[in-house]
């Protein structure tokens, strides 16, 4: 079987230095926002190019933990708007709802997955706030063209980065185009804790140190609470852990780009539709992700040959049971992409006999 994603083989490529990791956190005595969360989001902070790295318990945490800053700042209030893709992952809308503020879906780019940038200032009203671009799949945004719009009608960006970590366009990296972002260390994430871990990424001081207090119980001072916060910290050994894999993580990028590379010039099966990349930089590959008409029969005859894949995401945000009230809407673009889409396997660890595996598998259907 050609695993989709193997965790385990991916993490004990570092075993020596997790454990060692791991011994150093418990024989600290200290297990809460301590010397390892300072040092990984000071390194993470270096690796994105931005002021302030604010370690979170997981990536919607992070998206939310911006939204409420931005609410305590008065920059965001209940009602506002905020654009967000329709064929994202559920969690950068939640973290909008979470807020009582309003998701405004906007249909993706059906070449590239990522929000239709043309179509963002037809959807601008006198409650829109902000845009919420996600890095989908791993490749970075339109970022130039959202700014621009941004800063045309004095709107907030916040990027979703839980699938993009070094991302970059003109050197500049995914969580280092927006106002702030929001990044996920979920295990299987490119850059994965061996836990729920995130962290959101600024520039902005007064934005990073209202959710330092929000993510604290509210609060800047021990037993002084400014805000009804919440308890969202990253834990000390997570935070030793991901310092261990952030060494890596270019490496793995570096592999996963060869990976891409082997299927994108290897694939030649016209029925399935491979992904368009801008350049090399844009895209990190958290995932690679093909269209088909017949996707589940596509998908049931890998996995008759032996080849795990997954869907990236099988029910769009909109037809949901928790957005009830969007079910009767029709979103064209990101139904055909929910209908057809398959991920095939890649990861930093796969071996060539596994990549050509799944290259002649695709070649002869
Ligand atoms: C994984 C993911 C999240 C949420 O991250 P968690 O750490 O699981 O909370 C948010 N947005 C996108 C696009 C994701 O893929």
């Amino acid at each position: 079987m050609i695993k989709f994603l193997d965790l385990y083989k991916i993490n004990q490529q570092y075993r020596t230095e997790l454990n060692e990791a791991y011994t150093r956190v418990m024989d600290s005595g200290w297990y809460i926002l301590g010397a390892e969360v300072k040092k990984f989001e000071e390194s993470f902070a270096k690796f994105c190019g931005v002021k302030h790295a604010i370690g979170v318990a997981n990536g919607l945490d992070a998206l939310i933990l911006i939204i409420r800053a931005y609410k305590e700042l008065g920059v965001f209030s209940d009602e506002d708007e905020i654009l967000v893709p329709s064929n994202t992952y559920i969690a950068s809308i939640l973290a909008i709802s979470a807020n009582n503020l309003v998701p405004v879906l906007i249909e993706p780019d059906l070449a590239n997955y990522n929000i239709d940038t043309k179509l963002l200032e037809s959807k601008i009203t006198s409650k829109t706030k902000g845009i919420l671009p996600v890095h989908l799949y791993g490749q970075l945004c339109q970022m130039e063209e959202i700014n621009a719009v941004a800063r045309k009608h004095n709107l907030k960006v916040i990027e979703d980065c839980a699938q993009s970590h070094g991302a970059s366009v003109n050197g500049i990296k995914a969580g280092n185009w927006g106002d702030a972002a929001g990044f996920s260390f979920y295990p299987g994430k490119n850059l994965g804790a061996l836990g729920d871990a995130g962290a959101v990424t600024t520039n902005d001081d007064q934005l990073a140190v209202t959710i330092r207090a929000i993510m604290n119980y509210g609060s800047h001072v021990k037993y002084q609470n400014k805000f009804k916060g919440i308890n969202s910290r990253l834990d000390e050994l997570q935070a030793a852990l991901l310092s261990v894999k952030l060494k890596y993580l270019n490496n793995e990028i570096t592999v996963r780009r060869y990976v891409a590379n082997q299927y994108l010039s290897r694939i030649v099966n016209t029925k399935i539709v491979l992904p368009q990349v801008l350049s090399q930089e844009w895209h990190v590959w958290h995932l690679f992700v093909v269209r088909t008409a017949d996707r589940n029969v596509f998908q049931k005859y890998l996995h008759e040959n032996g080849i795990q894949t997954v869907i990236h995401y099988p029910i769009p945000p909109h037809k949901q049971e928790a957005y009830k009230e969007w079910n009767h809407l029709s979103y064209p673009v990101s139904e055909q992409i929910h209908d057809e889409v398959l991920s095939l396997p890649l990861s930093p660890v796969m071996t060539d006999d596994e990549i050509y595996g799944v290259i002649t598998a695709i070649n002869n259907y």
